[in-house]
């Protein structure tokens, strides 16, 4: 009996604990050109993990994207956001492929999403095709690459998802072919004294220590004191070969005295953790100098699942009088790497007490729902909304609230509410609230007007503001004239742009006809396609109207000739 319920734990640890097999043979290249990653999975963004690979696509659009495997398509996905244009296929092994980013679908899936968009009369669609509805077979053509959504540049984002978790795991491990022998690249080396009582070189702040590389390849750090409980942290990233860009790391091991105190990797995580990245990188540095530290110790509210091994949450106790070698190494997916060793001395602070903190008047309890009334302005924080207990500086000065700074992450939405009585009905109409960002421009923040109170919900801190926009959004004929030919012309294009709250809705008719104009809010245009074939008469009477997120609303009407 008792051998058994041995043999089931080693068996549960075993599962648990051991990388899964992923299907190495099973899917080919989404693309026919030479594979090159902008972006590797894991990778540190803002607030999230990336969770797939970016492939380069020769700095333009139109690269044609084929399925990796045979399957069927799940969701396809057309948001002026996030990844775009998008397309999910589940293939009958378990895993599921998503395309982002796309210019266009091939033709019979174009011709799908059109029908369904000239029947909801909207650009933006999703939708969920029933199971074996739209086969798809491996290497067939189903898209073409492009830049929609919340892309930067001209590339394919590219995942492998767990059909049943949900869970995205590094494509990489599928066998995809990357040349890399490129070693990661260690640009700073902090330590951090984790307790009161400890310091690092007579320090009781985060302190940056040197190192220099060894003629064996590996580098050194120079001799650190310390005392009490310390943490590593280190700014790196990782090089593939042919590409210039800064690419995420695959592993990060810390190890003490030959010990593994930290290890993890990114073999796969879960969207639902993915913003426990802020605990993971050193937030308030970020916020101060826009550069991501990333730290092999756990820190308070960190519930990420990539660790693979941890011991005393990664925190290294030094004693006094004690010799400590720590030792951080850092993997790409293959293989290459970088070691640095950190000696350390246990040695007795020489420095007197710790300066006092700096406090203001409210403190807020991460694990408590916390309530500030300004004065004409309401904070609310839930429960959660913060990893740790801090004083928070909150101020308020004519119709905007300062609150605190991003240098503090928060995990969840906290409300703002603004008292508007002050204003006049047909005021408050134009009123919104806006997040002023570090050139203090008011960015439109999502508004719910309710009596005379207007309300945000955001997980930004910093300051907002009350904002009025009075001026309609533009809208001018792009690449045509009134009264014009366009016999040999393919598409329409028209530009729309709003000065302060931003276009909220736009909407557009042909000979009194909703025609489909796909927005393109960062070249702020609206395309129309000839081959919709709506245009079935010599005159056309095209007419656009666009509102703006206080309800400003702007129409154009123009006419052109076609045969
Ligand atoms: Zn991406």
């Amino acid at each position: 009996m008792r051998k058994i319920s041995l043999s089931l734990l080693l068996l549960f640890c075993f599962t648990l604990f051991a990388q899964e097999d992923y299907p190495k043979d099973a899917f080919a290249p989404p693309m026919d050109i030479p594979i090159i990653l902008a972006g590797t999975f894991g990778e540190l963004r803002s607030n999230h993990f990336h969770s797939g690979v970016d492939i380069k696509t020769q700095q333009r659009e139109g690269v044609p994207v084929n399925s990796i495997g045979d399957g069927t398509i799940t969701r396809i996905k057309v948001s002026l956001w996030g990844y775009g244009k998008v397309l999910y296929i589940a293939h009958p092994n378990g895993y599921t492929s998503v395309y982002g980013h796309l210019q266009k679908f091939s033709p019979s899936i174009e011709a799908y999403i059109k029908k369904l968009q000239y029947n909801k009369k909207s650009f933006e669609v999703e939708v969920f095709p029933d199971y074996g509805e739209l086969k798809v077979s491996k290497g067939e053509l189903i898209a073409y690459s492009g830049n929609t959504g919340g892309s930067a540049g001209p590339h394919l984002h590219f995942e492998i998802r767990s059909s049943i978790s949900e869970k995205p795991t590094n494509p990489l491990l599928y066998g995809m072919d990357v040349a890399d022998a490129t070693n990661p690249i260690l640009e700073k080396l902090f330590v951090y004294p984790l307790t009161d009582k400890s310091h690092v070189n007579n320090n009781y702040e985060r302190t940056q220590v040197n190192f220099s590389k060894q003629s064996d390849g590996t580098y050194l750090a120079d001799k650190v004191t310390a005392l009490g409980e310390i943490g590593i942290g280190f700014i790196g990233f990782d090089r593939l070969d042919m590409a210039a860009n800064k690419n995420g790391v695959y592993s990060v091991e810390l190890s003490v005295n030959g010990k593994t105190y930290s290890l993890y990797d990114f073999e796969s995580f879960s969207f639902g953790e993915t913003r426990y990245i802020n605990t993971l990188v050193d937030y308030e540095y970020y916020g101060r100098n826009r550069q991501r530290i990333q730290k092999s110790f756990k820190s308070a509210g960190n519930n990420l699942s990539i660790y693979k091994e941890l011991y005393n949450n990664g925190k290294i106790d030094i004693n006094e009088g004690l010799s400590y070698t720590a030792k951080l190494l850092i993997k790409d997916y293959a293989g290459n790497k970088v070691e640095l060793n950190i000696p350390v001395d246990g040695v007795k602070n020489l420095l007197g007490n710790k300066k006092e903190k700096k406090t203001t008047d409210n403190y807020v309890i991460a694990k408590k729902p916390n309530n500030f009334d300004l004065g004409g302005a309401k904070v609310y924080f839930p429960t959660n909304t913060f990893y740790e207990d801090f004083y928070i500086e909150l101020k308020k000065g004519k119709d905007t609230v300062t609150i605190h700074n991003n240098t503090v992450p928060a995990h969840r939405n906290f409300t703002i509410t603004f008292d508007v009585s002050k204003y006049s009905k047909e005021v408050q109409k134009q009123l919104f609230i806006a997040r002023l960002d570090s050139k203090l421009r008011p960015n439109h923040a999502n508004t719910y007007k309710r009596g005379n109170e207007f309300t945000t919900r955001t997980r930004n801190l910093g300051t907002y503001t009350l904002a009025r926009d009075t001026v309609a959004p533009t809208i001018r004929t792009k690449n045509f004239k009134e009264k014009q030919w366009l016999n040999n012309y393919k598409y329409l294009s028209v530009q729309i742009a709003d000065d302060l709250s931003g276009v909220d809705t736009y909407s557009a008719t042909l000979n009194g006809e909703w025609i489909l104009m796909e927005y393109e809010p960062k070249r702020n245009t609206l395309t129309y396609n000839f081959d919709d074939k709506i245009a079935d008469q010599t005159q056309c009477v095209l007419k656009v109207t666009v509102t703006d997120n206080v309800g400003n609303t702007n129409t154009l009407t123009t006419s052109f000739y076609r045969k």
